[in-house]
């Protein structure tokens, strides 16, 4: 009687640590895969034991409890059992009813009436095999995600792939950080403007998804081609090295591990693929949208759509400010933004608030960007023509400074400037009369973001509109200058 009860228990222990350990195998290789995301490592972890490995620990927990106190255990095993049943039962039965529901009631009664003796190396396997399988796969794993690039920059991307170049929309309705299904991505490329911050209300047909051969070839690993190629008969994308969720083409800190692509699947007609940051491809329905699957458009790149130098823009952190004109004695000091100082912010023009400072410039003087930074837009609309540019505060935050009423710009979108790089020069006697302005006058504005596409200096009614998008820039310039 007493080896049928040893017998018992030690199947027991032997279903606790089969279960426990493929439910740890599982859950660290996935929270590598799709989790590991957030930029909180409390987060991570928190994630890692209660999503993960939840299931791992339920099993270890309720094996440890019910060799502890029978009744007791059995009792939970049993509440265990039905509330996975009551908390799952969305999901599909097959896998939580045989990996959850079944072992517990089964288990709770065999460890009732079994008995694993010797104890102690009962709780030792029940607790030592999942955890060193979580710690096998764990540290390669975590090795492998703390090297992925993240350059900060989630503008538009050109990417030079296996024979194949694009421009990949910016952070924004493009690019968005939540599960879209493949029609409505559809739907937002069709209509999205060119520098992919706005959905238009016309059709623009600029973007688009990728196709899966582009996307295949556009994959990266460290910054690198993965030499992608895509085997549409065969359904099969090969690489010479496996892609990784970095920048350019990914977030690091978002959840979304796939993207769609243009492309039906050759079998069905209902579904489309899927691209997977580590270059696999699948097909999944097209209504289907869930949290990790999203898009990011693409269009061709053309002439504007200058090759960020990622690395140098996101390290670029602009410590300190000059006025925008080489000819000021002391670029570095507010008295020479004072004497050219002409009319300030906030100042009402017939229909709208000035938004900017008026800085007196002689015709045709060169104009400077007034701290290191990267040309985020340009504006080709005469007489506002204008150049913008974003600069990475040492705090972290980013703010735009913008020059209006200039010609012959002389920087493209995504160019790293500094105080040295002359981005345009101010108009001449006949360029100012055609443009109606009496004085040559630079109009710059410091802008707090470019959630209107940069283009609202003129549109702001009140000062509540002004506040949402520019600072006041004598304060701002009398902060960052020396006096
Ligand atoms: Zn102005």
């Amino acid at each position: 009687m007493e080896r049928k009860k040893r017998i018992l228990g030690w199947i027991g222990v032997s279903i606790t640590v089969v279960f426990s350990s493929i439910w740890a195998y599982w859950g660290a290789f996935e929270n590598f895969h799709e989790g590991w995301y957030s930029t909180s490592v409390w987060e991570n972890i928190f994630m890692l034991f209660f999503q993960y490995l939840l299931f791992t620990i339920i099993f270890v927990v309720l094996a440890l409890i019910i060799l502890k106190w029978k009744k007791i255990g059995l009792v939970v095993h049993i509440l265990t059992g039905a509330f996975c049943v009551w908390f799952f039962s969305g999901a599909s039965f097959s896998v939580l009813g045989l990996m959850i529901v079944i072992p517990f009631a089964a288990l709770g009664l065999i460890y009732y009436y079994g008995n694993p003796e010797p104890l102690k190396w009962a709780r030792r396997l029940i607790i030592f095999v999942p955890l060193i399988i979580v710690i096998a796969i764990s540290i390669p794993q975590g090795i492998k995600v703390s090297q992925r690039i993240d350059d900060g920059d989630f503008g538009i991307r050109i990417v030079e792939g296996n024979d194949v170049t694009l421009a990949w929309a910016p952070r924004g309705p493009g690019w968005p950080d939540r599960g879209v299904s493949w029609e409505e991505a559809q739907e937002i490329c069709k209509y999205l403007s060119e520098d992919g911050l706005t959905i238009m209300e016309t059709e623009q047909n600029i973007w688009r998804l990728p196709t899966v051969d582009e996307a295949v070839r556009s994959m990266l690993l460290h910054g690198e081609n993965s030499g992608g190629v895509w085997n549409a008969s065969e359904e099969r994308a090969t690489y010479e090295k496996t892609p990784d969720k970095e920048s350019p083409l990914w977030d690091v800190n978002s959840k979304i591990i796939y993207y769609w692509t243009a492309d039906t699947s050759i079998q069905d007609v209902n579904q489309a693929y899927i691209i997977v940051y580590d270059g696999g491809v699948y097909d999944k329905r097209k209504i289907d949208g869930y949290g990790y699957l999203s898009f990011r458009a693409v269009k061709d790149k053309t002439e504007t759509d200058q090759p960020n130098n990622n690395s140098q823009s996101s390290q670029l952190i602009c410590s300190k400010f000059y006025t925008p004109f080489a000819l000021d004695e002391d670029r570095d000091s507010y008295s020479s933004i004072e004497i050219r100082s002409m009319d300030g912010f906030g100042a009402y023009r017939i229909g709208h608030v000035h938004a900017g400072l008026d800085l007196k410039a002689d015709y045709t003087e060169p104009v400077y960007p007034i701290a290191s930074g990267q040309v985020a837009d340009i504006l080709y609309s005469f007489p506002n023509l204008a150049v913008l540019i974003k600069h990475n505060l040492p705090n972290g935050a980013q703010v735009y400074s913008s020059y209006v009423h200039v010609a012959d710009i002389s920087v493209n979108v995504g160019d790293i400037v500094d105080e040295n790089t002359q981005i345009a020069r101010m108009l001449n006697k006949e360029e100012l009369k055609k443009a109606g302005l009496n004085t040559p006058h630079l109009h710059l504005e410091i802008r707090k973001n470019m959630d209107d596409d940069g283009k609202g200096s003129y549109l702001c009614k009140t000062i509540e509109e002004l506040d949402k998008y520019f600072l006041d820039p004598t304060p701002f310039l009398k902060e960052k200058l020396n006096d």
